[in-house]
């Protein structure tokens, strides 16, 4: 009998093939600009209707809690976004404006230093961005002001063709399940970096490193950061693409630290206590997923969830006691 994580998989790869079929035929040749359009030609899956209804049920249930006592846990909280699209600016700004009563946000290389230190004094919140689309840049402004810095996970193959409108859409469609929607050059990789925000690594060309050896993955790794030290300053952190455990494994876990990258993190979500042990090679972030049209009352869910769950086991690989 399947167990639940051969279910959990199982139905993971039936919403991506839903989301693969939907968008594979697209024969649009412009970049997409607003969210609404790809939202249209995905058309909600079964399981993500399932899905927000059993989600507007929990966030009713966490309503009658008290939030405010449960936000005010001291963490650490990543949230990421892939995109901001023009019809998803208010959005961000809305769930910015939410996320500071609450919380103090702080810089990616902060966030995992005060994890290794055990130094967590306060409810955090680091914000991080994967994939480098080119509508980042207008993140990167809203951010500026509420004078948050950000991580900002890049594929160099993606940047590298950034001014080829057909590789674009090839690797979006092939990898990203999405229409064509345009990334960063260097410049403006660049400029993220001026405005006080991190780059970091999301491996070459967004493979799904299940399908791939440790060694392919390991000179996939050095690849990555000889591409972004060679455009860009300095490159620290990892986020392996997709995200999932199932996606990943111990053994890599350990390449992304011996390669010189000083974290590593997943798609799974959770928040953080401190390290408990002195190796920071041991600490997986965990990263909650956010779209920006999503309900505030589905992201204030998660969160509560987060911070009523966390333990000390979140900051590792699943089922390996250190
Ligand atoms: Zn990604």
């Amino acid at each position: 009998m399947p167990n639940v994580t051969q279910i959990y998989i199982q139905q993971y790869l039936i919403e991506v093939n839903y989301k693969m079929e939907r968008i594979k035929n697209i024969d649009d040749n412009y970049f997409f600009e607003n969210y609404k359009d790809i939202t249209k030609r995905q058309k909600a899956s079964p399981r993500s209707v399932i899905r927000h209804i059993a989600l507007d049920f929990a966030a009713l249930i966490f309503s009658l809690i008290n939030k405010r006592q449960i936000l005010k846990t001291p963490r650490i909280q990543f949230l990421y976004i892939h995109h901001i699209f023009k019809d998803e600016e208010a959005s961000l700004i809305q769930l910015l404006q939410y996320l500071q009563k609450d919380h103090v946000f702080i810089s990616y290389s902060d966030a995992v230093r005060k994890i290794c230190n055990d130094d967590i004094d306060a409810p955090y919140i680091c914000l991080s961005s994967d994939d480098g689309f080119k509508n980042n840049l207008s993140a990167a402004k809203i951010f500026q002001q509420f004078g948050i810095s950000a991580c900002f996970f890049i594929n160099p193959e993606f940047t590298n063709n950034a001014e080829s409108f057909e590789k674009t859409k090839t690797n979006c469609i092939s990898k990203l399940s999405l229409p064509p929607v345009e990334f960063m050059n260097w410049n403006d990789v660049n400029s993220l970096i001026k405005k006080g925000h991190e780059i970091g690594a999301h491996t070459l060309s967004h493979d799904n490193l299940a399908k791939i050896s440790d060694a392919d993955f390991e000179l996939d790794c050095l690849k990555s950061i000889q591409q972004i030290r060679q455009n860009c300053k300095e490159v620290k952190h990892f986020a392996w693409p997709y995200g999932r455990f199932f996606h990943f494994s111990e053994s890599k876990q350990n390449i992304v630290f011996n390669v010189g990258f000083e974290s590593c993190a997943s798609a799974e979500r959770g928040c953080h206590l401190g390290l408990k042990t002195n190796n920071y090679k041991n600490l997986i972030l965990r990263r909650d997923h956010i779209v920006l049209n999503w309900p505030l009352r589905h992201i204030e869910y998660f969160l509560m969830r987060n911070a009523m769950k966390m333990q000390e086991q979140n900051n590792y690989f699943p089922n390996v006691s250190k």
